[in-house]
C-alpha cells in the first residue's frame, strides 16, 4: 500500500513583460504608439529571459557566492574576485540589451529614461542585484557627461554606455568610509600629488560594491583642504593598470552580508591609487550629486521590481495552493491581503516612473522650472518611500507562502533579504527625509508637488475616483499648513520622515487616479480606491519631547 503523496506545486513565472498588464497599460499611456511598437519586442525578450532562463539559473545558482583570492600560489598579492555564473551572464545581457546605453543613445528622446527603466524593472529581480553595479555605472556616465571634463568623457563614457559586452565597463562609487556613509563629509581619504604631479589617494573605503568594475568615482580630501564635504574633491580612479594589476588598491575582505550576497561588497585600502581630478579640488559632495540622483532613481525602480516579483510569485502560488477546501486565491481575506499589496506596488511604480519621466525630460533639455523643482524634491522622496514599501510588500508576500516562504531552497527568503538593502544604501530613509525637507528645495518643490497632485486628480470626471483623491489633497494641505506653523529646526527634523512619506503617498495616490482616469479598465480605479483606503497622511506631529523617554 502506498500512502497518498501530497506534492506542493512551486509558483511559476511566465514572460514578465507579457504577464504584467499594469506595466503595459502604463507604457501605452505614456509612449507614442509607434515608439512602443518599436521597443515592445525587446521588452518582451527581456521579460521572457527574466521569467525563464535567468530565473531558473538564479534558483540553481542559489548557493554560489563571489570569492576573493588575495594571494597567488607564488606569494603575489592579487586580490582576484570571481563572481557567480549568473552575474557573468547578467553582465552580457545588461550590455547587449542597452540597460545603460538607452538613455545616452536617446533614441526615444524624452521617453528614453522610461524605456530604460522599464527594461531595468524587468531585468532586476532575476539578476541577483547585478543592478547594483549597473546603477553606479549609469550614475558615473551621467556625472562624467555633465562634468565638462572632456578627457575623462572621451576615455570612459563610451565604454560605460557600450552595448558590446566585450568592451562595456562598469563603475563603482566609493563614498562610504568607516567614519560615515551618511555623513560623507567626515571622510578621511587623502589626495596627494606625487613628484610628477599625479594625484594619489590614501585611505580606506568601507563599503564598495563594484570592485570588479573597471573604474570608480570617489571622494578624497586634497591635502590642505578644510573639513566637511566642501573640502572633498571628486576623483576618477581606474581599478587596474594596463598590465592588469590593481592600481594601488588592496581588497581587504568581502563583507559577510544579510543579503545581496551575490554582490561582492569589499573593504578597500587605497595605498597610493593613481587618480584623476574630475572637476575642481573642492565641493566633491556637490559634484557627485548627479551620481546620487541616478542611483536613487535605480533604487526606486528596483524597489518596485522586487515588489512586482514577490507579487507575481504570491499570486501564482495563490492560484494553486489549497486550504480549507478552496484555492488561496478564492479566500476573501487572502484576496484582500494581496489586493492591498498590489495597490501599494502600483502606487510605488507610478512614483518611480514619474521620476524616470522627469529625468528623461531633463536630459532632453525639456524640463520647465516647475518640473525641475519637482524632480529635485521627489528624488529623495521616491527613493525612501518605495524602498520602505518594498520591504513591507515583500515581507507580506513571504508570509503569503506560509512556511514555504521561510524555506531557503524556494529562493523566497533571498528576495526579502535583498530587498532589505534598498532603504539602507544610496541614503537611508532618515537621511533622505532630511534631504527632502531641510535643504531649502521644499519652498519651491512643495508648490510644484501640490500642483502635480491637483493635476493628477483633476483629470477624473468619475465621482468615486474624485472622492478617492480627497486624502491626497487634504494630506498636502495639512503639510503646507503644518510647515507654515512649525519652523523650529528640531521639530522639523523629528517629523521629517513622516512629512516626506506623506508627500510621497499623496503623490502616489494622485498618480493612481490619473492613471485610472485615462483607462477603461475598472481595475485601475479599484486600485486607486484601495490605495486611498490605506493611510496617506502620516504627519501626526509627534513632538520631539515625546520621544525623549528613549534617552532616559
Ligand atoms: C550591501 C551594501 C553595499 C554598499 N555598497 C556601497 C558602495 O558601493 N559604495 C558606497 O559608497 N557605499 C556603499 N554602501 C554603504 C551605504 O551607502 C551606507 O551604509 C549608508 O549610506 C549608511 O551609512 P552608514 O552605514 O555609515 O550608517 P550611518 O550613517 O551611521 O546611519 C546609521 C543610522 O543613523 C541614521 N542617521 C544618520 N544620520 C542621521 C541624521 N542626521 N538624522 C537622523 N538619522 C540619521 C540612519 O538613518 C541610520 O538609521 C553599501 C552598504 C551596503 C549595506
Amino acid at each position: 500500500m502506498h500512502s497518498t503523496l501530497f506534492i506542493q506545486s512551486p509558483p511559476v513565472l511566465g514572460n514578465q513583460y507579457r504577464d504584467d498588464s499594469f506595466l503595459q497599460s502604463y507604457l501605452r499611456r505614456k509612449l507614442p504608439a509607434a515608439m512602443l511598437g518599436d521597443i515592445e519586442s525587446s521588452l518582451s525578450e527581456l521579460g521572457a529571459l527574466a521569467g525563464g532562463e535567468l530565473y531558473q539559473l538564479q534558483l540553481r545558482d542559489r548557493l554560489n557566492e563571489p570569492t576573493l583570492t588575495q594571494w597567488d600560489a607564488w606569494g603575489n598579492r592579487i586580490d582576484h574576485i570571481e563572481v557567480s555564473p549568473l552575474w557573468q551572464r547578467a553582465a552580457d545581457i545588461a550590455a547587449s540589451s542597452g540597460l545603460i546605453a538607452i538613455p545616452y543613445e536617446r533614441q526615444q528622446g524624452r521617453y528614453s529614461r522610461i524605456h530604460q527603466f522599464a527594461a531595468v524593472y524587468l531585468f532586476h529581480p532575476s539578476s541577483d542585484v547585478y543592478t547594483c553595479p549597473l546603477a553606479m555605472t549609469d550614475g558615473a556616465a551621467r556625472t562624467l557627461s555633465v562634468s565638462g571634463n572632456q578627457g575623462l568623457i572621451a576615455r570612459a563614457v563610451s565604454k560605460l554606455t557600450s552595448r558590446n559586452p566585450a568592451e562595456a565597463w562598469t563603475s563603482g562609487q566609493w563614498m562610504t568610509e568607516a567614519t560615515g556613509g551618511s555623513d560623507v563629509g567626515a571622510s578621511l581619504t587623502r589626495a596627494v600629488r606625487d613628484d610628477t604631479g599625479q594625484w594619489r589617494l590614501y585611505g580606506k573605503k568601507w563599503f564598495t560594491s563594484a570592485i570588479t568594475s573597471q573604474m570608480a568615482l570617489t571622494l578624497a580630501r586634497p591635502e590642505g583642504n578644510g573639513p566637511g564635504g566642501s573640502g572633498l574633491a571628486m576623483f576618477y580612479v581606474e581599478t587596474h593598470d594596463d598590465d592588469g594589476r590593481l592600481n594601488g588598491i588592496r581588497v581587504e575582505r568581502l563583507k559577510d552580508k544579510l543579503g545581496t550576497r551575490k554582490v561582492p561588497t569589499a573593504e578597500l585600502t587605497l595605498d597610493g591609487a593613481r587618480a584623476e581630478l574630475v572637476g575642481d579640488t573642492r565641493h566633491g559632495t556637490r559634484n557627485i550629486e548627479p551620481m546620487l540622483t541616478v542611483t536613487r532613481a535605480w533604487n526606486s525602480v528596483t524597489s518596485v521590481a522586487f515588489m512586482r516579483r514577490a507579487l507575481m510569485l504570491a499570486r501564482s502560488y495563490a492560484s494553486q495552493r489549497r486550504a480549507f477546501g478552496a484555492k488561496l486565491g478564492e479566500l476573501p481575506l487572502h484576496v484582500d491581503t494581496l489586493a492591498g499589496l498590489e495597490a501599494e506596488t502600483r502606487g510605488a511604480f507610478l512614483l518611480a516612473f514619474e521620476l524616470a519621466e522627469l529625468m528623461g525630460l531633463q536630459e532632453a533639455g525639456e524640463l520647465d522650472d516647475r518640473q525641475r523643482a519637482l524632480l529635485r524634491l521627489i528624488t529623495p522622496i521616491a527613493k525612501l518611500l518605495t524602498a520602505r514599501q518594498a520591504v513591507a510588500v515583500v515581507s507580506e508576500c513571504i508570509e503569503a507562502f506560509g512556511g514555504a516562504g521561510y524555506v531557503e531552497d524556494t529562493g523566497l527568503p533571498a528576495l526579502l533579504r535583498d530587498t532589505q538593502v534598498l532603504p539602507i544604501w544610496e541614503g537611508t530613509t532618515n537621511v533622505l527625509a532630511l534631504d527632502a525637507v531641510l535643504r531649502g528645495e521644499l519652498s519651491v518643490g512643495l508648490p510644484a508637488l501640490q500642483a502635480r497632485i491637483q493635476q493628477g486628480i483633476a483629470v477624473t470626471a468619475d465621482d468615486r475616483l474624485a472622492a478617492a483623491g480627497k486624502p491626497a489633497l487634504t494630506a498636502i494641505e495639512h503639510v503646507v499648513h503644518w510647515l507654515s506653523h512649525n519652523n523650529d529646526p528640531r521639530r522639523l527634523q523629528a517629523n521629517a520622515r513622516r512629512l516626506a512619506m506623506t508627500l510621497g503617498r499623496a503623490l502616489e495616490l494622485a498618480l493612481l487616479i490619473e492613471h485610472a482616469a485615462a483607462s477603461s479598465d475598472p481595475g485601475h480605479g479599484a486600485a486607486a480606491r484601495r490605495f486611498a483606503a490605506a493611510p496617506v497622511d502620516l504627519l501626526t506631529d509627534i513632538n520631539s519631547e515625546d520621544s525623549a523617554f528613549l534617552l532616559e
